[in-house]
């Protein structure tokens, strides 16, 4: 493949005290060694640091002190050369360098077409790629550690040794249609070939419950706070964004209609999500009625149901608590400051497996085990100790999700005793939809698509 040298900033713009102008590709030393004051860098090792200073080649005219890294081809991230110039200046300065290595030759990257090319030259797989830029957008550290799991390259590896097994049964039924004399050999195959579609049904069964929790990490736990008018849904709203640092949202190309506020509870990102007014209105039962409540419930991923410890239990309490079985609720006794009419012992019972939490918002009672509460339901024991990567990536999602399906469409031909090389078709179809994932089989206007999502420069 032919590829010009690429130029951009590879550090956030306006942030920090020092940034970076990367480079990629045939050009990128002899680009850098004319403007650079010291060291000549077409002659020094590689992977090695030099200290000098940029000039302008045209006037002479001195730039700036710089730290340049020279890594040649092939062990770099782009498996091409690479130059990262380490500057200490502002904004200003810092695209006065990028200008200068444009005016030389050098073409400003696309968004991702650094890491577009350490995949197009075999340096990564796709699922690898999209880690990186995972990585980018990572909004907490226990987020962070599932992306940096991925680029380990353990789902990649999983997935390639489902792809095997697959392929093998593949070639287990050609031989069968190839040879239908053997009869024998068919009836074992065929039990081989149910044996192993069920073994790996299993498995991509197991990475999409997993992927549950890394969408969770990559977007934020969808919350959505319940419960009657006046037992203090908005003050734990208000309490929750004040107690813990808001999270910056910069997901780029998502509109959002919906008022949501994002905070980090203990490392578990919460959006805390006003979906149909819950802030406007309040009293979301009474105002818009039980069946909408449902709706709005079945979109989140927890639920705060707020009661007050001042009151005796109402029915409308009691039809909240029905909402929320079956789903990761909270639940909140508040206004413990004041004197208790509500029933503990029903609260429990009703409650069931949920967690119940005392409160009281007006002193800030009770949030150290709310948050406890909250930390618990999602990462107890699941995220630390397993060490398998995290599918968290909604493309990845859709695809475990179709080759789902096509391998049932095959467990059920074969249970109907379907003819082999029907049954085939689904599992080649498996084999393929999987190999999309690490990018065996994905078309070109796809990749173009995923790695322009990427920030500029990585
Ligand atoms: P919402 O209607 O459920 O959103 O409830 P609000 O958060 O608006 O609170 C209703 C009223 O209860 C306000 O006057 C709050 O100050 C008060 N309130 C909230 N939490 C507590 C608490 O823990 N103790 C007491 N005494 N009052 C509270
Ligand atoms: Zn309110």
């Amino acid at each position: 493949m032919d590829f010009d040298t690429i130029a951009a900033i590879s550090t956030p713009l306006g942030e920090g005290a020092i940034a970076i102008v990367r480079l990629s590709g045939d050009d990128a030393v002899n680009i850098a060694a004319q403007i650079f004051k010291g060291q000549n860098l077409t002659e020094v090792k590689s992977h090695t640091i030099h200290y000098g200073k940029i000039i302008d080649p045209e006037s002479d005219e001195l730039l700036e002190e710089v730290m340049v890294s020279v890594m040649r081809a092939p062990k770099t991230f782009t498996r091409q050369d690479v130059i990262e110039i380490n500057c200490h200046g502002g904004l200003a300065s810092v695209n006065r360098l990028l200008e200068l290595v444009l005016h030389l030759g050098a073409r400003l990257a696309e968004p991702g077409e650094f890491t577009k090319r350490a995949f197009l030259n075999g340096r990564i797989d796709l699922s690898q790629a999209e880690a990186v830029m995972d990585l980018i957008r990572a909004k907490t550290d226990k987020a962070m550690k599932v992306a940096v799991k991925q680029l380990d390259g353990k789902l990649s590896r999983l997935i390639s040794q489902l792809r095997q097994d697959l392929i093998e049964t593949v070639a287990h039924v050609e031989v069968n249609i190839d040879y239908p004399e053997y009869d024998d050999v068919e009836e074992m195959t065929e039990q081989l070939m149910l044996e192993k579609t069920k073994y790996v049904y299993s498995e991509i069964e197991r990475l999409l419950t997993m992927a549950r929790q890394g969408k969770i990490l990559r977007e934020g736990i969808s919350t959505a706070i319940i419960g009657r008018p006046n037992v203090g849904k908005s003050s734990l709203m208000n309490t929750l964004v004040q107690e813990n640092k808001a999270i910056v949202t910069d997901i780029p190309g998502t509109t959002r209609d919906i008022i949501e506020e994002y905070v980090n509870v203990r490392g578990v990102p919460l959006r805390l999500v006003d979906t149909a007014g819950i802030r406007e209105t309040d009293d979301i039962v009474e105002k818009i009625g039980v069946e909408r409540s449902r709706q709005v419930l079945k979109e989140a991923d927890l639920i705060l149901l707020v009661l007050n410890g001042n009151e005796a239990l109402t029915d409308q309490d009691r039809q909240l608590f029905d909402l929320i079985k079956n789903m990761q609720a909270i639940v909140l006794i508040n206004k413990t400051d004041l004197v208790q009419l509500i029933d503990r012992n029903e609260v429990n019972l009703l409650a069931d497996e949920h967690q119940v939490v005392a409160t009281a918002l007006v002193e800030e009672a009770g949030i150290d085990q709310l948050e406890q509460a909250i930390a618990d339901t999602f990462f107890a024991g699941q995220l630390e100790g397993s060490d398998l990567s995290y599918v968290s990536n909604v493309r990845h999602i859709q695809l475990l999700r179709q080759a789902l399906q096509a391998l049932d469409d095959a467990i059920h031909a074969i249970a109907d005793g379907m003819p082999m090389d029907l049954i085939q078709i689904d599992v080649t179809r498996t084999w393929q939809l999987l190999g999309e994932i690490v990018g065996d089989t994905v078309h070109e206007s796809l990749i173009d698509q995923l790695f322009s999502q990427f920030c500029l420069g990585k």
